[in-house]
């Protein structure tokens, strides 16, 4: 075996070749297994491509095992997959592939070895090693991958142009495998990815996301975002995203690229957070800064309110991306919304008022919060930057004072909206709005103390005010 495996994977590919021996098919470890061994990456499972039924070599290999694990089959795509306590295994028999202009995808013919390398993405996901017995772990490699992996590059073994037309989602897969991997597109692969840019208005939206999110989770994602942008894809699959782009200059006054600032942003928060969702608030935070832009006299560049504006695009890229509309959305809306409020608070006199207003609205995502407005320092100068660290720690341990007083990191205020309606009998209404919302207000400001006594005579105060009459 050409391969640094571990025990278990030997023992598991022994298997597999046993299996394969005994039905008189020849089969072969390939894809991403193949390559992720060779560089030392982790890996989680293994394609095995066979020259026959990958399905009943699958029954085969499960029934090796004891206790037999389930197999999962796709009879329509001739695939299937076992899982094992170290391991998933896919099996696909060798497959041809034509494509049809209109969609991505193929239709599909029994091949060869060869035929099915040959419809592989890329060089580096094209390598298969034999698990036959007359040249078991030898590397089979007809495009060079092994020197391409080397090299660090990514290249579509056969012409990219017609590799890319065929099916766009490569394109999306040679960027995110640049941006995981860190490898450099081979120059023709790159312009062809350019020059179909257009096609991957084929492909769903679902699997452009899954692409999205891959890149984001990786260790820099601005060598993704960059690549998407610089050839044309980003302004198709996410266009406000990439309008962040270029520095508009009036009367000598210019202000800074938000495209390349949010990438330094992104690529700060991923130091500190694998949450994708905190990842995503980086790339978004800044999102309604070309909506709000404006040249003021005398002050030069503003982009007032762009956390609200921003906040509300946040449902409509989520849905446009076919990113989840649940409690992750509401996350990174409200990271957005509330992405200027710290910063607002470095400045001198801060009132307890305007820390507990903080530590009420940011709940539970207050350390996220903190964690997203650090990454937002992009100054190359570093006194600066130390600066603002600080600020930003004088800031944490205010807001860690007011919060041992207050307690107001989860806090819901003494008195509900049913109570309210249950002592006036009143409707839900506006008036219980105004009681709650009254109420809520001033033990933020601490105009009264944070309990049910003092929260219950403010109601009743509040309530005369407004002409109403406790129930009989
Ligand atoms: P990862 O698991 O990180 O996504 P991978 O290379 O294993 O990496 P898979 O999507 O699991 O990616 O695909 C397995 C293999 O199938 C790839 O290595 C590649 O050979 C092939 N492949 C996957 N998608 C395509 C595609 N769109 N076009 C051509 N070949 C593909």
């Amino acid at each position: 075996m050409q391969i640094p495996c571990t025990d278990i994977e030997l023992a598991l590919l022994k298997k597999i070749a046993l299996a394969a021996k005994e039905l008189n098919v020849p089969c072969y470890a390939i894809g991403g297994f193949v390559r992720d061994k060779l560089i030392g990456r982790a890996t989680k499972d293994v394609d095995i491509v066979c020259v026959g039924d990958g399905i009943v070599l699958a029954e085969k290999v499960a029934g090796m095992f004891f206790p037999k694990p389930e197999v999962h089959f796709f009879k329509n795509f001739g695939t299937a997959q076992i899982k094992t306590a170290q391991m998933e295994i896919e099996f696909v028999g060798a497959r041809k592939e034509s494509y049809d202009f209109s969609s991505r995808k193929p239709a599909v013919e029994n091949g060869s070895i060869e035929d099915d390398q040959n419809r592989r993405d890329f060089t580096i996901n094209a390598l298969a090693i034999s698990l036959n017995e007359q040249d078991y772990g030898q590397l089979i490699d007809p495009f060079n991958g092994i020197l391409d992996l080397q090299n660090k590059i990514i290249k579509t073994p056969l012409e990219p142009g017609i590799t890319f037309s065929d099916d766009p989602l490569r394109m999306m897969r040679a960027i995110r495998f640049s941006a995981q991997l860190q490898f450099t597109i081979e120059a023709n692969t790159l312009e062809a990815i350019a020059q179909y840019a257009e096609r991957i208005k084929i492909v769903s939206s679902e699997r452009i996301a899954d692409e999205l999110n891959k890149i984001l989770l990786t260790a820099k994602p601005s060598i993704g975002f960059d690549l998407l942008f610089k050839t044309g894809l980003l302004d198709i699959i996410f266009p406000a995203f990439a309008q962040l782009s270029g520095a508009e200059y009036i009367d000598g006054h210019g202000h800074k690229d938000n495209f390349y600032h949010t990438l330094q942003v992104v690529d700060n928060i991923c130091k500190n957070t694998d949450d994708l969702w905190l990842r995503w608030a980086a790339v978004l935070h800044d999102i309604a800064k070309p909506a709000t832009k404006k040249f003021e006299e005398g002050h030069g560049w503003t982009f007032h309110g762009h956390e609200v504006i921003g906040g509300r695009m946040v449902p409509k890229i989520f849905t446009k991306l076919r990113l989840p509309q649940n409690e992750k959305m509401r996350f990174v809306r409200k990271m957005v919304e509330l992405h200027l409020r710290p910063i607002s608070l470095t400045k001198e006199n801060i009132t307890d008022s305007a820390i507990r207003r903080l530590l009420f609205d940011a709940g539970d995502d207050f350390e996220a919060l903190m964690t997203l407005c650090e990454a937002d320092i992009t100054s190359k100068n570093k006194q600066k930057v130390k600066r603002y660290l600080e600020n930003f720690e004088m800031v944490r341990a205010r807001c860690a004072e007011v919060e041992e007083k207050d307690h107001l990191r989860n806090w819901q205020p003494p008195i509900t909206g049913e109570m309210i309606m249950e002592t006036f009998g009143l409707p839900p209404s506006k008036e219980v709005g105004l009681i709650k919302d009254a109420i809520r207000n001033a033990i933020l400001d601490g105009d009264i103390e944070n309990n049910l006594a003092a929260a219950t005579q403010l109601m009743l105060d509040k309530a005369t005010e407004m002409g109403l009459k406790t129930r009989p």
